[in-house]
């Protein structure tokens, strides 16, 4: 029998729910407290390539997962006037009968993991997260920020880039850092021709177009902010339309259907990796918390995914559980280095307009290595 029985799993993002559907299918009692006292998402969307689909099929949720996303096979590279370099043909690594790669709303994704970590058995508490704990080495004594208190076999920090978690393990040793580049995202009825992850580069600028569902894919594009300046909500639309001046092609087009500031989604990109073991004594950091990134290889949610799914391998084997966390952290903290710092690197190489940056060569190297088992 399993020295793990009761879990507390700390945010209810995607690397949460994963990590609370893996440990629910081995039957352990699994909480999962969020600080949102609304559970939702921002409406935009998420690239999902083969290693998500594949891991999906693992956790057990891939038809539910197909029915609320929108497959597609190839990744198309293009210059900023829309003219084709490369086309990169998809991996289909769940089999052969499922696609290559995904695109789904970001709510659409949030639905199905939530409504099966919930189905499955997990204990949700919404507008709360933990103010203290006590390892005693034989187990968690947690207390909540209502002043309640549990006993917990293991703690999972899965709670973001700004991890509260982590602050409790590591002090301040690791911090959100601002790379100098923003995210600008605005969602538009899917145009017939993007029937694939359509992505424009150059010195003049970078976008991409991502198809989410029959009548819907979103636009995003990625911007130089020295500054990390503050945007009021009315500067936003004309904002991003400044952004894609350059652009041609059907990017150029939908700029000029960028008028609702409210529908813009402005986001600084942020990074922060925890350049050690993700884990003391009983309690582990998954996902952006240990290692967030950049959206360049858009692996970040990829890599939170894969995360839950070898937890739920490792936890249940054989050894103490410092050397099954252990075995944990060698299957994933090289593979999510490579993301974190080569994601990074192709900001750094987009904001010095770099024309020997070898983009195309990146994204492919990339492809091979998350195709491999992990
Ligand atoms: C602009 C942008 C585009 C991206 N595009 C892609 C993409 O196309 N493909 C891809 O794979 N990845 C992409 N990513 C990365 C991806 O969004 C993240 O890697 C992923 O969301 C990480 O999941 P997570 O569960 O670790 O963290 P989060 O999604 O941040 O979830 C953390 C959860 O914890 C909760 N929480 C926070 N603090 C506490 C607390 N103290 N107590 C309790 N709960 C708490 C939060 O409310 C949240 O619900 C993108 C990121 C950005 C910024």
């Amino acid at each position: 029998m399993s020295d793990i029985n009761k879990v507390l799993i700390v945010g209810g993002g995607i690397g949460g729910l994963c990590a609370a559907i893996a440990l629910r299918r081995q039957g352990v009692a699994v909480d999962l407290v969020e600080i949102k006292t609304e559970w939702t998402v921002y409406g935009v969307g998420i690239i999902q390539q083969s290693n998500v689909v594949r891991e999906m099929a693992k956790l057990g949720v891939l038809d539910r997962y197909l029915d609320a996303a929108y497959a597609f096979e190839d990744v198309g590279i293009y210059d900023v006037q829309g003219n084709p370099l490369a086309r990169i043909p998809g991996q289909r690594l769940a089999g052969p009968e499922y696609p290559a790669n995904v695109g789904i709303s970001r709510l659409a994704l949030h639905q199905v993991l939530s409504d099966t970590a919930v189905e499955l058995g997990t204990q949700v508490r919404l507008g709360l997260s933990v103010a203290a704990y006590v390892d005693d080495s034989h187990g968690l004594e947690v207390t909540f920020t209502d002043n309640t208190q549990q006993r917990y076999d293991l703690m999972i920090g899965a709670d973001g880039v700004y991890s509260k978690i982590r602050g409790m393990l590591f002090a301040d040793t690791y911090t959100p850092r601002f790379t100098g580049q923003a995210v600008w995202r605005y969602n538009f009825a899917r145009h017939p021709s993007i029937d694939h992850l359509a992505t424009f580069t150059g010195a003049a600028g970078n976008a991409g177009l991502v198809p989410l569902a029959d009548n819907l894919m979103y636009l995003f594009s990625t911007s130089h902010e020295p500054d990390n300046p503050w945007y009021a909500t009315e500067q936003l639309a004309v904002t991003m339309r400044e952004r894609l001046a350059n652009m041609g092609g059907l990017v150029g087009e939908l700029r000029e259907q960028i008028i609702d500031d409210s529908q813009v989604v402005y986001k600084p990109m942020e990074v922060v990796f925890v350049d050690e073991p993700w884990f003391k004594g009983r309690v582990l950091l998954i996902g952006d918390a240990a290692h967030a990134t950049t959206p360049h290889l858009g692996q970040g949610a990829g890599m939170a995914i894969e995360d839950a799914l070898v937890l739920g391998e490792e936890l249940f084997g054989d050894g103490s559980l410092p050397e099954r966390l252990q075995r944990f952290m060698t299957r994933r903290f090289e593979r999510c280095k490579y993301i974190s710092e080569n994601s990074i690197l192709a900001g750094e190489r987009e904001m010095a307009r770099d024309p020997a940056f070898d983009r195309i060569g990146l994204t492919k190297a990339m492809l091979k290595l998350t195709a491999e088992p992990i």
